[in-house]
């Protein structure tokens, strides 16, 4: 607490649910309007992974913001997505059993956005000018903040200075870059709590336009939506008063605003989800697993409950484009990219036959691309449309496993071995994870150390959007083993049925959505049946290749169950519905 708090006007707003019974008459008749041009739904996010416009992302959490504003495009629901635009990023090598970080600068000007006009945030004594930049896609568009020292993504620990500004200028001053563009957000969805300055600028807003004070927070939390990608409260970094009173308050207008957030402290410290949830009356988890485990608490101490809906992807993007016109003229998916009304008997159209041919052609695109992705030793890859090839490649980091199939690498080498197979992993090391470090070392160091492993296993250091792409179109089967429980919903599984691949998977995140018989399933009562059922669903994953009866069935199998989650323009539709109800 600190001494000047006795001199703001305001009310303590001990039980909000209260106030919200209080003012629910009012809400029905004024505020929730339809989203329009004029009043778009607004995204934020911190995080946005689109390379062809020049921001490159860190994993799923900006893979998705990129698909929703493609969707919204396709599906023309005018929506506004407003995120940093990063003057730095990064990219990883490896050499000498190292992997190399290097930091690349990237200039909007080259990526086609218009330089609209410049915002001030206060820090501490300082003024950080941000250039407020934006780029027009028909119905939606990017509403970009970026200054020559924004940094990279996520640089410095999650609860320092640097992430607090980072937050702090995506938040007001894409607030301020909105009200520029002269618009007004219909909703607010934030792309999990590092967003979460974005609503408290609208509070401040209304209450410094004249707005009682409580009828403000109510307007606000029924318009803003909170989407979490995280499965433990507990995690989450801090930020200290002293912090806020640095980077947060001087932005603020209105004292009872900053007299709402001061009371939000505890011991000094707070957690953004811990206001996040106060701030936002619509919480969404993004899958129906995560929804239901997602372990977080409001200030009261209760239990908060996440409606469940499950990240889709843009099919568009994604799937190879000869695929998707299969889906198009076999009426699987509707021209919007819904699941067609009769798209379960529609799948029966698909045959090895034409699983093959597609494979082929997506073989050719991956080898394309590999041609800018040097393996560990340097060396560009090749394969030809007969070799099989498995893939792991995510994010690497503990929870997804990436070591686990190395734990026995005599019996990998066998398995591989039988057909000749190929085996690919790729991912990004997060900055400062040593551990991760270590792990990759040590399964580098297996895999160099043994003749056949050297020419059969192969790591890609750089993984991006490109290469999710190409190994998706291009390989066979796809092993998604994170610890169950622990994956919020994961995408790449979705790029991976949805490109006919075999799916190897723990039954996790949004694969859990679907039923155990949908795919391969890797289960067991500890880590080494797991390891020895994964092993089991390789040998099984290239015998099914060779067959073209169970090739069929599995891929049909999949799509069946798979397609209409994969959806992105139903993940979006159910967004909508959720946030205004008929
Ligand atoms: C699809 C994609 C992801 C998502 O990865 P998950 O591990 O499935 O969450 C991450 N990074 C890139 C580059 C992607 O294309």
């Amino acid at each position: 607490m600190n001494e000047t708090q006795g001199q703001y006007f305001y009310h303590p707003l001990e039980n909000i649910e209260e106030v919200d019974v209080f003012y629910e008459a009012v809400e029905r008749e004024h505020l929730t309007k339809a989203i329009s041009e004029e009043r778009p739904y607004t995204y934020w996010t911190i995080e946005y992974y689109d390379q062809e416009n020049g921001i490159r992302g860190g994993g799923g959490l900006g893979v998705l913001a990129g698909d929703t504003r493609r969707i919204a495009e396709k599906i023309g629901v005018p929506l506004v997505l407003v995120t940093p635009f990063y003057p730095s990023e990064l990219h990883q090598k490896y050499k000498d059993g190292k992997i190399i970080n290097e930091h690349r600068n990237v200039d909007y000007h080259d990526f086609g956005f218009r330089f609209i006009d410049k915002v001030n945030i206060k820090c501490g004594e300082n003024i950080s000018q941000l250039d407020v930049i934006e780029k027009k896609f028909k119905n939606t568009r990017i509403l970009a903040i970026t200054e020559p020292n924004f940094g990279e993504l996520y640089s410095g620990a999650s609860g320092s200075d640097h992430r607090l500004y980072q937050e702090v200028a995506l938040g007001f001053g894409g607030y301020t870059a909105l009200k520029l563009v002269g618009l007004k957000p219909a909703i607010i969805q934030l792309n999990e709590v590092a967003t979460f300055f974005s609503a408290l600028a609208r509070l401040d807003e209304l209450v410094r336009n004249g707005m009682d004070f409580y009828e403000a927070v109510v307007y606000t939390r029924k318009h803003t939506l909170y989407t979490n990608h995280t499965l433990v409260q507990a995690a989450e970094a801090e930020f200290s008063y002293e912090q806020f009173e640095r980077y947060v308050f001087p932005n603020l207008k209105s004292l009872a605003v900053k007299k709402w957030i001061s009371d939000k402290f505890s011991e000094g410290k707070i957690k953004l989800s811990s206001v996040t949830i106060e701030i936002a009356e619509l919480r969404s988890g993004v899958s129906k697993l995560h929804s239901r485990v997602a372990n977080y608490k409001d200030i009261a101490g209760n239990r908060v409950k996440f409606k469940a809906i499950t990240n889709g992807i843009d099919l568009e993007r994604w799937v190879m484009p000869e695929i998707m016109d299969f889906y198009l003229e076999a009426d699987i998916l509707t021209p919007d990219y819904f699941p067609a009304p009769n798209y379960l008997e529609q799948i029966d159209e698909l045959t090895a036959d034409i699983i093959r041919i597609y494979k082929a052609k997506g073989r050719e695109v991956l080898n394309e691309i590999l041609e800018h992705y040097p393996d560990q030793n340097g060396k560009i890859l090749k394969f030809s449309e007969n070799d099989f090839i498995f893939d792991f490649r995510r994010r690497l980091v503990d929870y997804k496993r990436p070591d686990l199939p190395f734990r026995d690498s005599m019996r990998l080498r066998n398995i591989l071995e039988k057909h000749d197979a190929h085996y690919i992993l790729a991912g990004r090391v997060h900055t400062g994870d040593n551990e991760m470090s270590e792990k990759l070392n040590r399964i580098l160091e297996t895999i160099s150390k043994d003749e056949y492993l050297s020419t059969h296993v192969h790591y890609l250091p750089d993984y991006d959007e490109e290469l999710a792409y190409g190994l998706s179109v291009g390989s066979n089967s796809a092993i998604n083993i994170p610890i169950v429980g622990l994956e919020a919903c994961g995408t790449s599984w979705m790029k991976d049925v949805a490109n006919f691949n075999i799916l190897i998977s723990t039954h996790d995140g949004g694969v859990a959505d679907g039923s155990i018989n949908a795919y391969l399933n890797v289960s067991g009562a500890d880590e080494d049946e797991e390891l020895n059922m994964l092993y089991q669903r390789m040998e099984e994953a290239m015998m099914i290749w060779e067959s073209d009866f169970d090739l069929e069935y599995v891929i049909k199998q999949e799509l069946a169950t798979f397609l209409p989650i994969i959806s992105g323009s139903r993940m979006l539709k159910d967004y909508l519905d959720y946030l205004f109800p008929m």
